[in-house]
């Protein structure tokens, strides 16, 4: 079987890997379906993130059981089984976990390894799709719990105005989440004429191209001014970031969920801020959400956000399709059949 991976110069190659392995006592076996592709595997591609121990890559996936290990009852999963993969694990013993507060376990850990063929993992991190929920969807789980995190940071409520900074596949993953809550308006801001078109399917009332315009002016003035309650920075760019604290409203929150590298300090006004009594947050991983996420997901028809669907066999160039800026997600396929 074969593992999409990258060198050490960062160069992406397929590790040709011994037969699917029998899986653990505690364990089932995944023939993967699909995995897509996050900006945080680009990061890394790019260099602007650590280079993952043996060069793996992916951590949004979904498959079909395949076997099951001795200790997994049947009742929990049978080969055929469709699954999400929760990449994330934590540890169970520290204080946080012992406080039922997984996503600040000190000793946390995970598989980003889904651009695999066929792969061996705890039982616990496999959820079971409900009929609802595609293949494709499933594989987007991991990103909509991420969503999921920073909506609930944007404390949106009745009649609440929204503005979403970026169009790309986690924009989009937001807005379909925000149009579920009985908002006022949403705006999704994006440079990219295809993301507008899709923001607009999706619900967002207004779209803006920043390209040659001052968005701050532009987005204050298609709400009277006033500013937004709930500003969701998706975009990564640190031009928007600045921006970001511009166009809160008195009272609002402006949550970060971009990652803009580690080298980035933001310039924050505290005395603006102080005046508008705003509040920031930025978003990590909340792994707690997985079940919930699932459960969200028949509803969301989350792969309508894929724009470029590879074979697993062109996965390299399916890195640089993504690299181009115009898709929102791009998906790797594993087998075409069953
Ligand atoms: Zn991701
Ligand atoms: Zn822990």
């Amino acid at each position: 079987m074969k593992s999409l991976r990258m060198r050490r110069n960062r160069e992406l190659y397929f590790l040709g890997l011994p037969d699917p392995p029998d899986p653990g006592p505690d364990e089932v076996l995944v023939r993967m379906k699909y995995a897509s592709i996050c900006g945080f595997d680009m990061m890394m591609l790019n260099g602007k993130a650590a280079y993952p121990k043996n060069g793996v890559l992916g951590h949004e996936g979904s498959g079909i059981i395949e076997a099951v290990g001795k200790r997994v009852s049947p009742a929990e999963f049978k080969p055929g089984d469709r699954v999400a993969i929760n990449p994330y694990t934590f540890c169970g013993q520290c204080d946080a976990c012992r406080s039922n507060q997984p996503n600040f376990c000190i000793n946390p850990g995970g598989r980003s390894d889904l651009m695999t063929e066929y792969i061996s993992i705890d039982a616990k991190q496999a959820f079971l799709l409900p009929t609802e929920v595609s293949l494709p969807a499933g594989s987007l789980i991991e990103p909509l719990m991420m969503a999921m995190h920073a909506i609930s940071k944007a404390r949106l409520d009745w009649g609440k105005n929204l503005i979403i900074l970026g169009g790309g596949a986690m924009g989009q993953i937001i807005l379909k989440l925000a149009r579920q809550y009985p908002l006022g308006k949403i705006v999704v801001v994006e440079p990219v004429a295809a993301k507008r078109e899709m923001a607009k399917r999706f619900g967002a009332d207004v779209v803006l191209d920043p390209s040659g315009c001052n968005l701050v002016t532009e987005a204050l003035l298609l709400n009277g001014g006033m500013g937004y309650d709930a500003v969701i920075e998706a975009s990564g760019s640190r031009g928007s970031a600045q921006t970001a604290l511009n166009i809160v409203a008195r009272g609002g929150s402006v949550v970060y969920f971009g990652l803009y590298g580690m080298d980035f300090n933001l310039e924050v006004n505290l005395f603006n801020l102080y005046w508008k009594d705003a509040t920031i947050s930025c978003v990590c991983v909340p792994s707690g959400y997985f079940p919930s996420a699932i459960a969200m997901a028949g509803r969301l028809r989350l792969e309508e956000v894929v724009t470029g669907l590879f074979p697993f066999s062109q996965g390299i160039q399916a890195f640089a399709e993504k690299a181009s800026g115009v898709h929102a997600k791009v998906m790797l396929q594993f087998d075409k059949e069953g």
